[in-house]
């Protein structure tokens, strides 16, 4: 299949941008527009989130100290212990008879949080979806086919309408049931897939069972977030259903799908910052780091009326790149993220993302991209074991050479991760698949993880 990625497929063009306006916006203005609106917020949420005033003035800070956008590392972060607090209205910044639509987070550690949004924030939503949709290639001429599963999440909403927006045709399949997923994209003739990277994969593995070839089928491009993945599994998606796989970020607390989207560059996906402020902090000590390096993303909202999150602690892990992109788009793009600060596993005293393992285990002939990582204590040594699915030549393999291949992997895991893993190989098909987000750790040093 020939598929430049810059070229749109469907077009044979360079896929057109949705609103050059902001998007290629140059940096002076863009740092412009950004300050009048942050300055707007900031005087909203002081003035009506008793939360936001608290903090602030704890702080010894009022916006009228904001200067100059570097002001903004004065102010406070905002992280889900605030919003548990405020749980479930205290941070809106709105009256509730504002408010059109209630979401909540997908709830990965902890209580679920409530976000809310007012008719100009959802109309807002709604355009920044379709903006990195259409940088993923998306247009209306696509089928667009949504296997979020639709609900309180904000992933399957946030995209459908982004999809409408644009004028393709949405599928609301949501989540589970492969067998129907499949026969409705064969029928249907979907051909843009919206779902988890991990359910991508479970899709593949049923459709290779079934014995349907996915290139009898229409799909081109997918659109994947609502967990960390890496490039491995990026190739892996694409080669086994024959499609374009891009990425795209977002969080409820912020406002779901549409903080950020790769173009088809696909070299990190842009943030719009018209909409949004980042900044990259070190989880541990807060302080604010240089461009390029590595940290915890924190955002700032600069638009939402119902629930502005001001440098709102996103826990995911990435680097901030401010070169220009060869789409032309001039907004800031981030890395993919390599996980979150809450997923990061402490091995030893040495940090370990369950992506850094997964790069490793996709590079191995003979590895199959399913695998779950198990941590537990022996004596006071934590003992991390990597039970991965291997093909059927290496699992009935004779003692010794399976022997060789576990020295070998645990040899890359060791060189990879700077700490040593015990590997077990374990049988095809015989890991959990997932329907959402995939669950890949189970800490038995922390049962209530
Ligand atoms: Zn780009």
């Amino acid at each position: 299949m020939n598929k430049s990625p810059i070229i749109d497929p469907a077009t044979d063009r360079t896929p057109r941008i949705w609103d050059p306006v902001h998007e290629c916006m140059g940096r002076e203005e863009l740092e412009l527009l950004q300050m009048t609106r942050l300055h707007a917020t900031l005087e909203r949420v002081y003035r009506n989130v008793p939360c936001y005033r608290a903090k602030f003035d704890a702080f010894g800070v009022t916006p009228g100290d904001l200067h100059a956008l570097s002001d903004l590392a004065k102010f406070p972060f905002t992280d889900k212990e605030d919003l548990r607090l405020n749980y479930p209205y205290g941070m809106f910044a709105v009256p509730l008879r504002e408010v059109v639509r209630i979401h909540s987070s997908s709830g990965t550690t902890g209580k679920p949080t409530v976000v809310g949004y007012t008719r100009s924030d959802l109309q807002t939503w709604t355009e920044l979806a379709a903006r990195f949709m259409t940088a993923a290639g998306v247009t209306e001429d696509d089928i667009v086919h949504i296997a979020f599963g639709y609900g309180l999440f904000t992933g399957a909403f946030g995209l459908h309408y982004g999809a409408e927006r644009i004028g393709a045709s949405v599928i609301p399949m949501s989540s589970g049931n492969t067998d129907k997923q499949i026969m409705i994209m064969q029928d249907y003739r979907s051909s843009a897939l919206v779902c988890t990277p991990s359910y991508a994969l479970t899709i593949a593995d049923r459709m290779e069972k079934l014995g349907i070839d996915p290139a009898s089928l229409n799909l081109r491009v997918g659109l994947f977030g609502a967990e960390p993945w890496t490039q491995e599994l990026r190739r892996e998606i694409e080669t086994r259903l024959g499609i374009v796989a891009t990425d795209n970020y977002g969080l409820s607390e912020v406002m779901g799908p549409g903080v950020a989207g790769e173009c088809l560059c696909r070299c990190g996906m842009h943030i719009f910052e018209d909409h949004f402020i980042p900044e990259i902090i070190d989880p541990d000590s807060g302080r604010t780091l240089p461009p390029g390096e590595v940290g915890e993303l924190v955002l700032t909202c600069i638009t939402k009326e119902a629930f502005p999150m001001i440098r709102y602690r996103t826990r995911d892990i990435t680097r901030l790149d401010y070169a220009p992109c060869a789409c032309g788009r001039t907004q800031v793009r981030m890395a993919k993220t390599m996980g979150r600060s809450d997923d990061m596993l402490i091995i030893k005293g040495v940090n370990v993302f369950p992506t850094q393992i997964e790069e490793v285990l996709f590079r191995i002939e003979g590895c199959e991209p399913h695998y779950q990582l198990v941590i537990d204590k022996v004596g006071a040594m934590d003992v991390l074991e990597v039970q991965v699915e291997v093909n059927e030549r290496i699992f009935f393999d004779e003692m010794k050479r399976q022997r060789a291949f576990v020295d070998f992997v645990e040899k890359k895991l060791a060189s990879a991760l700077g700490v040593g893993a015990r590997v077990k190989l374990v049988e095809p098909s015989s890991i959990k698949r997932h329907e959402g987000k995939a669950q890949r750790v189970i800490d038995k040093r922390n049962p209530s993880i």
